[in-house]
């Protein structure tokens, strides 16, 4: 019993470490994109990069705050405590249920698949079910939060789900969206990952697959682990698990787009302030005639997206093009296995990170981000790729 109670107390002061566990956002320079390759290269944890003065932003332990002292480092700060108000996979459940509940002949709720822990990856359909168009409906995939710590990109799927259920009866565009179309929402790709960021670490962007975790976005069956675009080592942050597409967070995104052969993908992650287009290692790029109209799609997409300062819109490319060889990752896969037109948008500056605080950017995030998705909805009837 006394051993019980010794063991039990351990592992609550082992968590209780890894909550206190500070980390700090250390902004560093950069000449060229081939360095910000060569800082992950060194297995620093790229948290995202700011255009405005080329800079990379590092999140680091304060154990690990001076191996960057080298970098030459521009600015530093300790990341925020994460807010109440950002759901966890439980609330985001009951969210979901109740929008159901609400908006019976507009909402339907799946589970396209059940992570290593054995939660539900819920997916919601948007669409009037008793409108006249004929079956299958044209479809539009979007998801967030392939990255547990990316909370930020749940509040915009569910801004999505919220904005189109409470303006069907009174905005006649989206009336027509939801009539015509088949509006695909996953919220939390990645439930296991945000239980983590929760429960032990704020920082967390993996899943939890034997508690290093794998990197869902490198992990899909495109160019997996070719370009050195991910990591084969366990515990780095870009690992890319055992084999390709072996993670159940990857097989459910597979199969859903498999299944319902969307026009577009929008795939939410944070932050950056950019539209990424396929491919993720260099020099491979959208051939013709695709790719006319795919770079035209993303740069009228990143148009559309006012960066947090408020002036000027985010930038489109290739990963490689604005930040590092990518492999194994989602819109790769969409466009070179299905021939799906699939954008990675990071959302948010570096000033707000993964985590913002809510009150102040919540709000502005998510309808800074409408004009993005209603646009890919507008191009729905447009000329595309399939
Ligand atoms: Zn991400």
């Amino acid at each position: 019993m006394k051993q019980w109670l010794f063991l039990a107390a351990s592992i609550a002061l082992m968590g209780n470490q890894a909550l206190a566990q500070k980390y700090f956002y250390v902004e560093v320079p950069f000449k060229a994109v081939s360095e910000v390759g060569e800082l992950r290269a060194r297995g620093l944890d790229i948290a995202g990069i700011n255009l405005e003065n080329n800079s990379v932003s590092l999140v680091v332990t304060e154990n690990d705050l001076r191996a960057t002292r080298d970098l030459g480092v521009l600015s530093f700060r300790e990341v925020d405590r994460l807010d109440e108000e950002y759901k966890n996979p439980i609330e985001l459940e009951a969210l979901l249920i109740d929008y159901e509940k609400n908006f019976p002949d507009l909402v339907r709720r799946e589970s396209i698949g059940k992570s290593h822990q054995g939660r539900d990856i819920w997916a919601v359909v948007l669409t009037q079910k008793h409108s006249k168009v004929q079956a299958p409906k044209k479809a539009m995939v979007v998801d967030a939060m392939h990255h547990a710590r990316e909370v930020m990109t749940t509040e915009v799927a569910i801004d999505i789900i919220d904005y189109l259920t409470k303006n069907y009866e009174t905005e006649p565009k989206v009336r027509n969206w939801m009539d015509t179309y088949e509006i695909w929402v996953v919220p939390m790709l990645n439930p296991d990952g945000n239980n983590k960021v929760w429960e032990e670490d704020t920082m967390w962007r993996k899943n939890t697959l034997g508690g290093y975790g794998v990197d869902v976005n490198r992990n899909y069956p495109y160019s997996w682990g070719k370009c050195n675009g991910s990591s084969g080592f366990q515990f780095s942050d870009t690992y890319r698990g055992p084999s390709e597409g072996s993670e159940p967070e990857t097989k459910a995104m597979m199969e859903l787009i498999s299944r319902v052969q969307p026009k577009f993908n929008l795939s939410f992650h944070s932050y950056s302030e950019i539209v990424i287009y396929p491919f993720g290692c260099e020099p491979q790029t959208v051939p013709e005639p695709d790719a006319q109209i795919y770079l035209k799609t993303a740069k009228e997409l990143a148009s559309k997206l006012v960066r947090d300062s408020g002036s000027g819109s985010y930038k489109a490319g290739t990963a490689y093009d604005l930040l590092y060889n990518v492999d194994g990752g989602s819109i790769d896969w969409m466009y070179g296995k299905e021939k799906v037109m699939s954008f990675v948008v990071e959302l948010n500056g570096s000033s707000q990170g993964f985590q913002p605080n809510y009150q102040k950017w919540r709000d502005s995030t998510v309808k800074r981000q409408r004009p993005g998705w209603m646009y890919l909805l507008d191009q729905m009837a447009a000329p595309g790729i399939k």
